[in-house]
């Protein structure tokens, strides 16, 4: 069984583009999923049908083996919306044990105090909403995305409003719960998130799905740029060797400690003999590491813009 799977699920507002135009995606259980997409791709509204705050204008889904117009899965669901507002008068666990009343699934104080624990929020449960800064009603939305245990939990940008410290802990959080067995369906637009969370990403744009698999396949699978630093030749060795070496070479830059930065685009198989090539030739290996911005590459390339 699928955690999600989703057939051909349209929404047209009005008479506009579709904002989600017949997408069709699964999910594994237990698995970190991320929906990546430029703001206004669809992401949201996805995740809305997914949850039945939207109406799909076509389509179908199925939610933890059930059709997802049932109340069953979203019982076994938790959602963290982009925008949200709790009353500002409640306190914090006030809003913990509202939703867990909705829920239908009474939650125990030790539970409650666990769940704002697990959140970064422990001690401040007795604090009212109205006094908590973004990042911590942020904070508070997961929480609540939690209650009840859920099998299941959309979230949607969970990070946008958190500092860097914030984010780690989210990622933490969400790697935790993916150990407990819980499925992550991550809605974001921030690559850096996803690449070191999801196990399979899905690219949308203008309301369509332009890929889906593994972003490792993604991005390790095509020609990618690595950069090298080496020692031990000297720009005169390097002229002489060079030949020898793939066409892959792309730049290069050499320090005055006789030190050079190589910048190459290859497939990643093909760098363990590009490394052995070079120590053949003298060359002394201090660094071999993937260029981050091309992973930035890759998602522009894909959205079919120029990176350069
Ligand atoms: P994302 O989450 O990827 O930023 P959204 O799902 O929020 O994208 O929006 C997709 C498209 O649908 C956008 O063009 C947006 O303007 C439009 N849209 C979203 N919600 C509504 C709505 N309630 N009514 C009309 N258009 C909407």
């Amino acid at each position: 069984m699928k955690a999600i799977q989703t057939l051909g699920l349209t929404k047209v507002y009005r008479a506009r583009h579709p904002a989600c135009d017949r997408i069709s995606l699964s999910v594994n259980q237990g698995e970190i999923f991320g929906l990546l997409g430029p703001n206004g791709a669809g992401k949201s509204t996805l995740v809305k049908m997914l949850v039945g705050l939207v109406n799909p204008s076509a389509g179908s889904a199925r939610v933890l083996g059930f059709p997802y117009r049932e109340l069953a899965p979203r019982r076994e669901m938790g959602y963290l919306p982009e925008l949200f507002r709790y009353p500002p008068w409640l306190k914090a666990r006030e809003v913990l044990q509202f939703h867990a009343e909705l829920l239908g699934k009474p939650i125990h104080p030790d539970e409650r105090d666990a769940l704002l624990d697990r959140v970064g929020l422990l001690g401040r449960g007795g604090e009212r909403v109205r006094t908590f800064s973004k990042g911590m009603q942020q904070r508070l939305g997961l929480a609540v995305a939690l209650v009840g245990r859920p099998a299941l939990v959309l979230l949607d940008e969970p990070t946008s409003a958190l500092d860097p410290i914030g984010r780690y802990e989210v990622s933490q959080l969400l790697r935790q719960l993916k150990d407990e067995g819980t499925t992550v369906f991550l809605n974001s637009h921030l690559l850096s998130d996803v690449e070191k969370l999801c196990d399979s990403v899905a690219l949308i744009d203008r309301g369509q799905v332009i890929y889906q698999g593994s972003l490792k396949d993604a991005i390790y699978g095509g020609v990618r740029r690595y950069r090298l630093t080496i020692g031990g030749l000297t720009e005169t060795d390097w002229a002489h060797i060079q030949p020898t070496l793939s066409k892959a070479v792309v730049m290069i830059q050499w320090d005055d400690q006789g030190h050079a930065d190589i910048g190459v685009d290859m497939r990643r198989q093909d760098v363990p003999e590009f490394v052995k090539t070079l120590v053949q030739e003298g060359a002394r290996i201090y660094e071999v590491a993937p260029d981050h911005s091309s992973l930035e590459e890759w998602f522009l390339s894909r959205l079919g813009k120029d990176p350069r």
